[in-house]
């Protein structure tokens, strides 16, 4: 605790003793105010001005230490001031106080339960950032919750102090009003608590949800305004179009059929979309073929004098084509047909918010009508504006399947996931390859040390990488291609026959109405926690909402999308982005779940870490693969994981037992507890949780024990 707040604290700790110490709470309460009227009466009346700054003070003196007596404090307000007046200095004595309470509330504790509690409060922080006037309205109205709780606990959210201030004032006039106004009458009231009539606290809590029901009348109609140009159609032909039939679509569209729902599913290429045919399934297919060339050209470190790989590019992505051909009957037009999703092939545009037009492949037009639409239409990779790049040609994580010949050299732009991935592939399979990131590192997502030994393991195998290269220009010199890279302030020349273009993805966002009904965002649809765009009854699953690019969140988007697409207003879903997990299918494999320390420090959560490194795991060991780390961020003190991080060989599979971990609130002790089989990488999870343990070994506890059996020795 800094000093500032060991001071405030010691300032409200002695307010508070002093308090207890004069007990002026004997001068609070009816009885003395009833006995004692006739002095305190005609002191107000001689100072009235006096009388009202120092009952002013006290009540914010009350209020913002949160001491008992604000009822009583109300009550004198009006039997001494009358309802007019009294009514005033109750008001803004008690919000001044009330934000008094609030602010030290703020000042002395939110760091800390922010740094303890943050991730878990992210969800409540969101939800006040975005409604918490409007819940603090709906608090202040009904009087049933006692006001210094709701001062205090208020002060450690993220809501606005002014914000606080006035909806504080005027959430609490009504009941001010009531209890002033019942002051006036202070001979005839026995306890404040009877002044609340259950009829008069059943007004309150109806007061208190109108908020709600004028937002909801609200939404309603600004729903109206927004799609006020388009008529609506009187039936709809179904109840959801699904606009894209990639990761996201075909759940979508699975989802509603399973709930026997009337979907249309349209697609203007290939079912699967980009995992299947251009994204995860080509890439791993090829990266398998990689591994095994990698493999045979270690046979030495196996016991194998010698071994050899004699192969055709060619073959290889052949066989990439044909384990697409073999995944692709699940992604199927007859399997979903099946399924009962109507499947229309052809290119979808959005009319209204209820029609869309499709053109099939035939150029033949129609239109269909829904009371929602999903779109899931995906991303393509974005091609940057650098100077040369169109007259040197560039592949893209698109075409790149297309290559029956492997380029000599090539140069992959881009150190993210997608490119690290292609860059050691095609190494491994003959390349000479350059890659060229403008940061500092390799897999800007992760930590430095995660980089470290992907760069490490990229330049033993021959890849040059080049870090904190800036591509400013491609150029061609007597036929032979350029990249023109700013580094430190030098201009460095980079040669290469083939340029791979791995620098993200963009939105799926122009050429198919979404312009024209105003949904879209500069580089991805924007939506809210339903997954509704601006139109409600349009929601957005997949890469072209983001923020993360991955088939299993698409997958998660769409259910959540779909669901709320057929069953709002009755029942709706949150996207829940609180565990996600991911891996980069490098050797060796990245992957994590949850915070990384970059992400700890960037939003000040405190955290322990722990880590095992898997040189020292058996099976590892045996593998020829005894290299990389599971890394464990825990909450300070506690076995609550915050998040995992596991570089080495099988980290994709090995992260799902943190991921569980995670979702279920299981803490390291819980693993720890667990028997993984022998000799297995999953140990490693199990090694690195007794490494927790030994470091929060209680010393004292085990110094009794030790006291223990040196007695049971005697
Ligand atoms: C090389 C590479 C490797 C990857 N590896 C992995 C991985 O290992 N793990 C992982 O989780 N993710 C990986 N991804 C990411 C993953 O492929 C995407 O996150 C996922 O495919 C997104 O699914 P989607 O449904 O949002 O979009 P898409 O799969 O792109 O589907 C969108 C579909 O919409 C169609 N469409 C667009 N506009 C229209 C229209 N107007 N009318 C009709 N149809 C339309 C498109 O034709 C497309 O089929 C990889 C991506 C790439 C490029």
């Amino acid at each position: 605790m800094t000093r500032r707040r060991l001071v405030v604290v010691g300032l409200l700790l002695a307010a508070a003793g002093a308090y207890l110490a004069l007990d002026p709470g004997r001068f609070l309460n009816l009885d003395y105010l009833k006995s004692h009227w006739a002095p305190i009466d005609s002191w107000v009346r001689a100072q009235p001005l006096t009388a009202a700054l120092a009952y002013f003070v006290a009540y914010v003196a009350i209020t913002g230490l949160s001491l008992p007596g604000a009822g009583v404090m109300t009550l004198l307000g009006g039997a001494v001031f009358g309802l007019a007046w009294g009514f005033v200095l109750v008001s803004f004595a008690s919000t001044l106080g009330a934000t008094l309470a609030f602010l030290s509330a703020r000042f002395v504790l939110r760091d800390w339960v922010q740094a303890r509690f943050g991730d878990r409060l992210r969800a409540l922080d969101a939800g006040i950032e975005r409604d918490g006037g409007l819940y603090l309205f709906t608090l202040r109205l009904v009087p049933v919750f006692p006001f210094f709780v709701i001062n205090l606990l208020m002060g450690l959210t993220p809501i606005r102090t002014w914000t606080f201030y006035w909806v504080s004032q005027l959430g609490m006039v009504a009941g001010t009003l009531v209890y002033v106004n019942a002051g006036t009458q202070l001979a005839t009231i026995d306890t404040p608590a009877g002044i609340l009539s259950p009829a008069l606290l059943a007004s309150f809590a109806l007061l208190g949800v109108f908020p709600w029901l004028a937002r909801q009348a609200v939404d309603l109609l600004s729903a109206r305004r927004i799609q006020a140009g388009w008529p609506k159609p009187v039936r709809f032909d179904r109840n959801l179009i699904v606009i894209g039939g990639g990761s996201a679509g075909l759940v979508a569209a699975y989802i509603a059929a399973a709930v026997r729902a009337r979907v249309t599913l349209i697609e203007a290429h290939r079912l699967g979309g980009d995992c299947l045919n251009t994204g995860c399934v080509p890439s791993k297919a090829l990266i398998r073929s990689a591994r095994l060339l990698s493999q045979i050209r270690r046979a030495r470190d196996f016991g194998i004098r010698s071994a050899q790989a004699e192969f055709s590019f060619g073959e290889v992505m052949e066989r990439v084509r044909g384990v697409i051909a073999a995944i692709e009957p699940h992604d199927s037009v007859e399997r979903y047909t099946s399924l009962g999703v109507e499947v229309v092939e052809g290119t979808a545009r959005v009319v209204s918010p209820w029609v869309v037009e499709v053109t099939g492949r035939d150029g033949a037009r129609h239109r269909l009508s829904a009371r929602s639409v999903v779109i899931a239409a995906g991303a393509r990779p974005h091609v940057p504006a650098i100077p040369g790049i169109d007259e040197v040609g560039y592949l893209t994580s698109e075409s790149v399947w297309d290559l029956r010949e492997l380029p000599a050299r090539l140069l992959v732009l881009g150190g993210g996931p997608i490119g690290c991935e292609l860059a050691q592939t095609f190494a491994r399979l003959g390349a000479t390859v350059t890659q060229v990131e403008s940061a500092a590192q390799l897999l800007p997502r992760e930590d430095p040390e995660v980089s470290d030994l992907v760069v490490g393991r990229f330049r033993s195998e021959g890849i040059t990488v080049l870090l904190e290269h800036r591509a400013s220009a491609f150029v061609v010199e007597n036929g032979e291609k350029l990249l023109l890279a700013e580094h430190h302030g030098s201009e460095q020349r980079i040669r290469f026959d083939a340029l791979l273009v791995a620098v993200g993805r963009v939105a799926n966002l122009a050429g198919y109405g979404l312009e024209e009904l105003g949904i879209g965002g500069d580089r991805r649809i924007e939506t809210n926690e339903f997954l509704q765009t601006r139109h409600p009854n349009i929601y957005a699953a997949g890469d072209v909402v983001g923020p993360y690019q991955f088939t299993h969140v698409a997958a998660h988007q769409a259910w959540t999308a779909a669901v709320n697409a057929l069953f709002s207003p009755f029942r709706r879903f949150r996207v829940d982005y609180s565990v996600i997990p991911w891996a980069t299918f490098v050797d060796p494999e990245v992957a994590r779940v949850g915070i990384n320390e970059r992400e700890a420090r960037e939003r000040g959560i405190a955290y322990e870490q722990t880590t095992y490194r898997l040189d020292d795991l058996d099976r590892a060991i045996a593998d020829g693969e005894a290299h990389g780390f599971v890394r464990v961020l825990t909450v300070p003190g506690k076995d609550r994981i915050l998040g995992a991080t596991i570089v080495g060989e099988h980290a994709g599979e090995l992260i799902a037992e943190f991921v569980l971990a995670m979702r279920h609130g299981l803490g390291l002790n819980r693993i720890l507890g667990t028997i993984h089989v022998y000799p297995t990488f999953a140990e490693a999870s199990r090694y690195v949780a007794g490494n927790w343990k030994r470091a929060h070994a209680p010393q004292r506890v085990l110094a009794w024990v030790e006291r223990f059996h040196s007695w049971r020795r005697r």
